[in-house]
């Protein structure tokens, strides 16, 4: 089964996750992304990967992501936020980093987890027949 997985940046990390992106695209495009809305589009226009896009994050989008994590359709989520900016929509995003720890999902907030997360699914990918 494809793994899935759910990518989020708040807008001064945006430039990060493009760059991490681009670091892991072989990987990236072995896996189906979500990600909320700008997030999406920056990594989709950058590196030429299909993304899924939510709504934005404070319109609801990490609320959208939240609830197909729930229902087991994401597998990982890295959600590089901003731990020094405040957030109009800050319960929505520990609504999901909450999500993730209630089902046991993988969830990346900073760039050295992200790496270590990607780095075992590309050792994963390179091990499949
Ligand atoms: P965005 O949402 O990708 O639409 O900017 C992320 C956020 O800021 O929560």
């Amino acid at each position: 089964m494809t793994t899935r997985v759910a990518l989020i940046a708040h807008d001064h990390k945006k430039d990060d996750i493009v760059r991490l992106a681009g670091e892991y695209v072989d990987t990236l495009a072995r896996c189906e992304l979500i990600a909320t809305g700008t997030t999406g589009s920056r990594i989709a226009d950058a590196h030429g990967l299909k993304v899924e896009r939510m709504l934005s994050g404070p319109n609801g989008g990490d609320l959208q992501i939240g609830a197909q994590l729930a229902e087991g359709r994401v597998d990982v989520v890295i959600f590089l936020r901003d731990p020094m900016t405040p957030q109009p929509h800050e319960p929505d995003i520990n609504a999901l980093v909450r999500a993730c720890d209630v089902h046991n999902v993988p969830c990346a907030t900073n760039i050295s987890t992200a790496r270590m997360i990607l780095d075992d699914l590309t050792l994963r990918f390179s091990q499949q027949i």
